[in-house]
């Protein structure tokens, strides 16, 4: 199959109010050029450095999503471009987040990532850091960024029962938030879940973004 056929049937399992995002990381320049031809402008990457090197020299009508573990210091050099930043997973961040897009003029989005798998190696908050967060002060002081939904991963297990529990749990906290925090902001409607091989999961739990990389590219060699 080529990048475009996987690209059109990941659509076709899709409704059209979820929205792809191919995660091209450790991918060539050349694949995503063969995405770019399905008019899939949506691409996710998790190192910085990386993502700048294809940033300029691809069309800038791509949406950029940052998913991985983003470092503070590393910030300002895709604050100027990035479309979404999946991972946000402290208020520290969330501050530097804030500074770089100030120094930008501009608002950043910005999901937080919520630990829902029950393996430890996951980054993310937990319900209470997240609601914490959401209600303190400093939080309330950031002008400069939105907070457009939340991200999470399930365990990497083959039982669909417990992948199911974990994105069931994320989509009742995103309610939760949603009329918590968010109820007159329209902007709090992303549900950021599932990736290859668990993205049929997610979408029968809410999810409206997912997050594709092996499926489309084939499986990735580091
Ligand atoms: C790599 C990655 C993906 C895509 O994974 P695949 O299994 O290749 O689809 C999705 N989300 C995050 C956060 C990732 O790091």
């Amino acid at each position: 199959m080529t990048i475009a056929e996987n690209i059109n049937s990941i659509q076709s399992n899709l409704p059209t109010s979820a929205t792809l995002v191919a995660i091209s990381k450790t991918k060539p320049e050349s694949m995503i050029l063969e995405a770019l031809e399905t008019g899939l402008l949506d691409f996710g990457e998790n190192k910085v450095q990386d993502l700048i090197t294809k940033y300029e020299n691809l069309t800038k009508e791509i949406r950029w999503h940052f998913i991985g573990h983003l470092q503070t210091n590393k910030v300002k050099y895709i604050a100027p471009f990035i479309y979404l930043i999946h991972g946000v997973d402290s208020l520290k961040l969330l501050k530097t987040i804030n500074n770089e897009a100030e120094k930008n003029k501009r608002t950043i989005r910005c999901l937080l990532q919520l630990k829902i798998a029950k393996e430890d190696t996951k980054f993310g908050l937990s319900k209470t850091e997240a609601f914490e967060l959401l209600n303190s002060n400093i939080f309330a002081g950031l002008k400069n960024i939105s907070i457009n939904g939340l991200m999470g991963m399930a365990s990497f297990c083959n039982d669909e029962q417990q992948i199911e529990y974990e994105f069931s749990t994320l989509k009742s906290i995103f309610d939760d938030f949603k009329s918590s925090f968010f109820s007159s902001n329209p902007e709090f409607n992303i549900l950021s879940m599932g990736m290859s091989d668990d993205y049929k999961i997610a979408l029968k739990c809410g999810s409206n973004m997912v997050r594709i990389g092996s499926t489309i590219f084939g499986e990735r060699h580091y």
